[in-house]
């Protein structure tokens, strides 16, 4: 049976299960406000689930605190094991969490597998860090103290995802504290829950009751486990600008916070490049095929030589084309709708814009013909886009593709460069010695050389500038949630009790 033939019987399957938080190990949902999880090819209501309270934040910290001491002190490879069990639970389970974020977030099903494997190999990446986490001896002279350092758990952490790869962000980004010893307390984007909640019941099965906590809802949920004194480390993904309310609301309480944010990630093309393999690379960075440029990473302005202009927007228009737009369940889908109805406006007011100042729209910008409903946009092109349009400066997260026009390599990395954000980029040149040096003075957390939309497991990710602070996907990663303590020591000589 396809995705396509089954997803019928599996939406009614969705719409009548019983979302719910996991707070303890326990399922919480009834009493709470309902939230709508909309599908977003059909526009229509597919399952609901609960909105945490302020009492469930405070409830969920408290759990996690319960837990985080045992979970903790136990052997690094016990805490392995569990995790290895839960990537098990989720590739036992792996076609029903990908037909969740098909229908929920409208990504299609072959991403949404690949995404279902990934988060379970994450996870057994992680798994194998936690006998990494080390302390220190320092070396001293003479008599005196010894000196060395370890390294702790914080405790609680805090981790706050956006809505475009749904059950992967939650899982992988919950591995680093989990293996470092940590209990974790997750919410998910409000559009894009439902993996998220079912994770959560996998993981009562797999982890210590408390150790994996998940709360659902709005922006107010994630500000107030923001805020909640008992949260001392936290990580937040999404936009720059709720990244910033974070920032200066985790400052109250000294918070450790990491945040991976959004970009405006550039693409640079170089004359000596065919300007075929120029345009499918294009299509690649933007993650057309994955989701429909919903991606953090999305080279979204692409800089091409004057040079090769022509046959490479030729290219790209028919690159473009060969993006098969449609139902997310079939498995001949490249690009699904956009995730909810508000970003849907989003991206196409800004598609409005770039045409207001005067882009010239090459292919796209408009509904597909053949779906009349649902948040779908076809895959857009614009040529003739000069450095200060919106549709050059502000993050799209959509399947729009700025391209602007070359003639000065100091010029063009000036320009790539003058941005905010600084998350990632790419450069593609013949001349190894010439992509080099382009990769080593553009200011972005990941360059890509000739390679396109790929990040090996292992590979620190995070942004520089606005697009970031700190390194996720690593080991530095793991050691990210302990604390390093410096103990000075001093043996004393016994003395004689007298009691
Ligand atoms: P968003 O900032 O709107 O929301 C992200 C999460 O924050 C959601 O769970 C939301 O409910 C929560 N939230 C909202 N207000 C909050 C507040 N005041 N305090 C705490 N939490 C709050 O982002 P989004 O629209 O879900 O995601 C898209 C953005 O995420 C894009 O900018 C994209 O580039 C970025 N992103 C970055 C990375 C990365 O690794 N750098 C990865 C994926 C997405």
């Amino acid at each position: 049976m396809t995705a396509t033939d089954s997803a019928p019987t599996v939406r009614d399957a969705v719409a009548s299960h019983r979302f719910a938080m996991r707070i303890g190990g326990e399922a919480v949902a009834l009493g709470r406000r309902q939230l709508v999880s909309v599908d977003p090819t059909t526009e229509r209501q597919l399952a609901e689930f609960p909105e945490a309270t302020p009492a469930d934040v405070d409830h969920a910290v408290q759990a996690a605190g319960a837990a985080a001491s045992e979970w903790g002190r136990q052997p690094w490879t016990s805490r392995a094991a569990a995790l290895h069990e839960l990537a098990t639970a989720i590739d036992g389970n792996a076609e029903e969490l990908a037909l969740l974020d098909t229908l929920d977030g409208g990504m299609p099903i072959r991403t949404a597998r690949k995404d279902v494997a990934d988060s379970a190999r994450a996870l057994r990446y992680f798994a194998g860090l936690g006998g990494g986490i080390e302390g220190r001896s320092l070396p001293w002279s003479g008599e005196g103290p010894q000196l060395r350092t370890m390294r702790e758990p914080y405790g609680i952490v805090g981790k706050i995802v956006p809505f475009n790869h749904p059950l992967k962000f939650a899982v992988v980004k919950v591995a680093a504290p989990l293996i470092a010893g940590n209990s974790v307390i997750l919410k998910p984007s409000e559009f894009t829950s439902l993996s998220a909640l079912r994770l959560g019941e996998l993981a009562a099965g797999c982890l210590p009751a408390g150790v994996l906590n998940v709360l659902a809802g709005r922006g107010e949920v994630g500000a107030a486990m923001v805020a909640h004194p008992g949260i001392p480390r936290l990580a937040f993904t999404g936009s720059v600008a709720t990244g910033q309310a974070v920032l200066r609301a985790a400052a109250e309480n000294i918070k450790h916070v990491t945040v991976e944010l959004g970009g405006k990630n550039p693409m640079i093309v170089f004359g000596d490049v065919d300007p075929r393999t120029a345009a499918q690379a294009a299509v690649a960075n933007m993650d057309l095929r994955r989701t429909p440029g919903q991606a953090c990473w999305s080279t979204s302005r692409v800089f091409v030589h004057a040079s090769i202009r022509k046959p490479f927007l030729d290219a790209l228009v028919e690159a473009v084309a060969e993006v098969r737009v449609g139902d997310p369940t079939d498995p001949d889908v490249d690009m699904g709708p956009l995730a909810y109805e508000g970003h849907h406006r989003r991206v196409t007011e800004l598609v409005a814009a770039g045409r207001a100042e005067g882009a010239t729209l090459l292919c796209g910008g408009d509904r597909p013909a053949h779906l009349p409903t649902g948040y779908f946009l076809q895959p857009t092109v614009f040529t003739d886009v000069e450095h200060g349009m919106r549709i050059a400066t502000q993050e799209i997260f959509g399947p729009v593709i700025s391209v602007l026009t070359w003639r000065d390599t100091e010029e063009v990395l000036r320009q790539a460069n003058d941005t905010t954000y600084g998350l990632t980029a790419s450069v593609w040149s013949a001349d190894a010695a010439q992509a080099d040096e382009a990769a080593r003075r553009l200011e972005a957390g990941m360059v890509w050389v000739n390679s396109a939309a790929t990040r090996p497991l292992g590979m620190p990710f995070g942004g520089y500038k606005r697009s970031g602070l700190g390194k996720e996907g690593s080991f530095e990663d793991v050691v990210s949630y302990t604390r390093e303590k410096s103990i000075i020591s001093t043996a004393l000589p016994a003395v004689q009790r007298h009691d």
